[in-house]
Parts: structure tokens; C-alpha cells; sequence
């Protein structure tokens, strides 16, 4: 320091649950943590060490007690993790293959997932016309991902059936299909719970980020299994017309090909409710569509009023292995930097602490504002228009981004 009197930190009234996490992100994490965070900030974190080894090393206990601290507390931020393959269990010599921490939080939290690019006036979208950020809101239960399927070897008949738990005798049964030769067939489920909590969590962040909610599914094909969506959808909007109403926004329902259409025509700055399969396909289409994967920001809000905050990307592990073998590296930190403002800004609403508000709102201008004047990891520089050969290292463009927060604050 330089003698000069530093400047008083912002006090945060109710802790943040801090979840760390693994490789080129654990590295990013702690140099923003340190960096921008600490320096500024009279912050409670509850620190929960999401890193493979301790996750081993507690039987996995560590995401659970991570997930119900968020509970607790209403808000926290993650650092990317590892979900471990079968390759990972050797590399890192575990006991068991732990499942995803982030199935974990989210079976936890019964939340749903926003996903939302980051925009900067000098990165063209791929799509021309994309002006503002499409939020995926992506249904995380059920259809696809816990479907049972079957291979048709022989011909035969199929049949859906369901037997009511207090009267083993009704079985209700559908025909599906007569086959004569060999085929596959699938059944899928949902239930009103879950689609239920997925409209709220839908509505509710709409609500908070005063933006259109846009619904979609195929209802004129699928009439009682799309149609449950949308009648659900339908009467959660019903309950919250006024809310809407005086946030000024409005809710769309429309047949998913339509929709799509629109997306790919529209100027963007709505959030679009998906279900599992389509939201897991569309997320990728719009974070492509946008740019970067170091530009998507995810928050996975829970019907209780929950928020996780995270960046939308993996631990980038192919820039880790460059890192640990003394290679320099240039990954993009700005989805992670972006969690944190992301859980800041959402601690200080709830605590009605507008300063802390602003330090989010200031430390996010101060990234975009860099970004717009050229500063860039390698990942943006071909993004860029137009293309520019100089770019940042990992922890330059940190510590570039740390003197200009340092500045603007002064300010
Ligand atoms: P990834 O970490 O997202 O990285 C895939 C590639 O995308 C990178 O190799 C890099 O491309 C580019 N990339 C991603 N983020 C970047 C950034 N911030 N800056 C610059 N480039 C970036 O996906 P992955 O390699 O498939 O997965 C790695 C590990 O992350 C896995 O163990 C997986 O389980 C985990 N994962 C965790 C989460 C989470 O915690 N939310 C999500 C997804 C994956 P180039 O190599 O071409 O530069
Ligand atoms: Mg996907």
C-alpha cells in the first residue's frame, strides 16, 4: 500500500455461503476473491470447499451441508466443479464417483436453472439481430432424464399402464404400438409438483429481472402431457396477473416452432421457460449464439427464494493442465466474477442494503466497460469486431480489472 488512507469497506449485513470448486476455476476464484472481494468488503462467508478432494474426503457431506447453508441463508455463490467420470477416479484416486454437486444442490434447493450472456456493445452476437440477453429458464426434473426405454427385438405389442396405489385392481392401459419387426420405444414422467415449482421459479425471477416470461411447449401434438405444462403455466400466471401487471411485463405462452422462430427474429431481453430436453438444447443454441461460454452467468433460483449463482462453464480444464505445467494461460474469469456480483446484488436487495448494490452494479460496469475498450482474455479476441491479435493473461486481465474497481470506488 502507499500510505494513502484506504478507503472504509462496504459492510454486507447477512452472510454469503461460498461454495469453492476445482482446477482452472479454483485457481480464477480465489485470485477474484482476494483481489476484488476481500479488499472491498466487510463480508461473513460460510465456506464450504466444493474441491474433489474434500468432497472424498467427507463422503460428498460437504455438498449437502453446502446446499442447506444456502437454504438458511438465501443466497450463494459457486465456483465451477468437477463431476467425476471414471477417468477422474483414478486422477484423483477416489473412493467412490461422486455424483454432480450440482444435481446435489439443485435435488436440494428444488430449483430451477436462469441461464443468461453477458452483453458487451463491442462482441457481436453470431446472430445479427440479438441485441439484448436471452435468459434460459431450463424445467431440471424428469422427461428425458429419467426415462425408461426398451429395445424391440421381435414383434409384439406395447403398452402404458398405471395401477393406483389403494385399488391394485384398476389398471389403466394404452395402447402404443403393434410392432412387426424390430424398434425402440420410451417412457417418460413429470409431476404437477415439480412443473408447479417450475412456473413459480419462472414467474418469480421474470418478476425480479422485469422481463417478459416467454413459455413453450407442443401442445397441439401432445395434448395431455404438453398440455399439463401449459395449463399449470397458466394458472400459476393467473394467481400473479396483477404482479405482472405492475412490473409491466407480460407472459407468453406459444408452440414451441413458433417460438423458436421468434428467438432467432427477435432482438432478445425476455426469458424463456423450457422444458428439460428443450432448455438443454436451446441453452447451448444461445450461449453459442452469444459467444462465449466465459460470457454466461447461471443462478439457479429455488421456490423457496433460494439463489446459487455460478458461471455457466466447467472448471476449463484443459487451460489447468496448461497452468500446472507452468504454461501461461488466458481464461476468461468474467462468468465467475459475475456470480459473485450476481449473489452480491441479490444479498444486498434482500437486506435492503443499497450500497452493496451499487458495489455490484459499479464492479460489473467496470468488467464491461474494460471488455468494451479492448481488454480481452484470448477467447474474445476473434469475437471481438473488429478481431484484435492482443490479449490478457489469466491473472492480468484479473488484476486489470482489480486497479480500475480500485479506481472507480474512489470515485
Ligand atoms: P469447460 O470447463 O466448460 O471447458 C470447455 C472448453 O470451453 C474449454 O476447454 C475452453 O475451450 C472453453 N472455455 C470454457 N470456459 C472458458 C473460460 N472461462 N475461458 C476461456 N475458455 C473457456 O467444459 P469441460 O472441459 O467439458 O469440463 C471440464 C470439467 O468441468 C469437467 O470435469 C466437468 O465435470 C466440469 N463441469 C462443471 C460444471 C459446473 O460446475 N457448473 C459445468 C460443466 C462442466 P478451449 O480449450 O478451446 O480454450
Ligand atoms: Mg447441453
Amino acid at each position: 500500500m502507499t500510505g494513502e488512507i484506504r478507503m472504509s469497506k462496504i459492510k454486507v449485513k447477512n452472510p454469503i455461503v461460498e461454495m469453492n470448486g476445482d482446477e482452472m476455476t479454483r485457481i480464477i476464484w480465489d485470485l477474484i476473491k482476494t483481489k476484488t472481494i476481500e479488499p472491498y468488503l466487510d463480508l461473513e462467508l460460510k465456506e464450504y470447499d466444493l474441491g474433489l478432494e474434500k468432497r472424498d474426503a467427507t463422503g460428498d457431506q460437504i455438498t449437502i451441508d453446502a446446499a442447506n447453508a444456502i437454504r438458511e441463508y438465501g443466497v450463494g455463490v459457486k465456483c465451477a466443479t468437477i463431476t467425476p467420470n471414471e477417468g477422474r477416479v483414478k486422477e484423483y484416486n477416489l473412493t467412490k464417483q461422486w455424483k454432480s454437486p450440482n444435481g446435489t444442490i439443485r435435488n436440494i434447493l428444488n430449483g430451477t436453472i436462469f441461464r443468461k450472456p453477458i452483453c458487451m456493445t463491442n462482441i457481436k452476437p453470431w446472430v445479427r439481430c440479438w441485441k439484448k440477453p436471452i435468459t434460459i429458464g431450463r424445467h431440471a426434473f424428469g422427461d428425458l432424464y429419467r426415462c425408461v426405454e426398451h429395445k424391440i427385438t421381435r414383434p409384439g405389442e406395447t403398452k402404458l399402464c398405471f395401477t393406483p396405489d389403494e385399488d391394485k385392481e384398476i389398471t389403466v392401459t394404452k395402447e402404443m404400438f403393434k410392432f412387426e419387426g424390430n424398434g425402440v420405444i420410451m417412457g417418460i414422467h413429470n409431476t404437477d409438483k415439480s412443473i408447479r415449482d417450475f412456473a413459480q421459479a419462472s414467474m418469480s425471477y421474470a418478476l425480479s429481472q422485469k422481463q417478459d416470461l416467454w413459455f413453450s411447449v407442443k401442445d397441439t401434438i401432445s395434448k395431455v402431457y404438453h398440455c399439463r405444462f401449459r395449463d399449470i403455466f397458466q394458472e400459476e400466471f393467473e394467481l400473479r396477473k396483477d404482479d405482472f401487471e405492475k412490473a409491466g411485463i407480460k407472459y407468453v405462452y406459444t408452440l414451441i416452432d413458433d417460438a423458436v422462430a421468434r428467438v432467432i427474429r427477435g432482438e432478445g431481453g425476455f426469458i424463456w421457460a423450457l422444458r428439460n430436453y428443450d432448455g438443454d438444447v436451446m441453452s447451448d443454441m444461445v450461449a453459442s449464439g452469444f459467444g462465449s461460454l466465459g460470457l454466461m452467468t447461471s443462478v439457479l433460483v429455488s421456490p423457496h427464494g433460494c439463489f446459487e449463482y455460478e458461471a455457466a462453464h466447467g472448471t476449463v480444464t484443459r487451460h489447468f493442465y496448461k497452468h500446472r505445467d507452468g504454461e501461461e494461460t488466458s481464461t476468461n474469469s468474467i462468468a465467475s466474477m459475475f456470480a459473485w456480483t450476481g449473489a452480491l446484488r441479490k444479498r444486498g436487495e434482500m437486506d435492503e442494503t443499497p450500497e452493496v448494490v451499487k458495489f455490484a452494479d459499479t464492479y460489473e460496469k467496470v468488467v464491461i466497460d474494460l471488455v468494451e475498450s479492448g481488454v480481452v482474455t484470448k477467447d474474445l479476441t476473434q469475437l471481438i469486431d473488429p478481431p484484435i491479435a492482443e490479449y490478457e493473461t489469466t491473472q492480468s486481465f484479473i488484476d486489470k480489472v482489480a486497479a480500475k474497481l480500485e479506481e472507480a470506488l474512489k470515485g
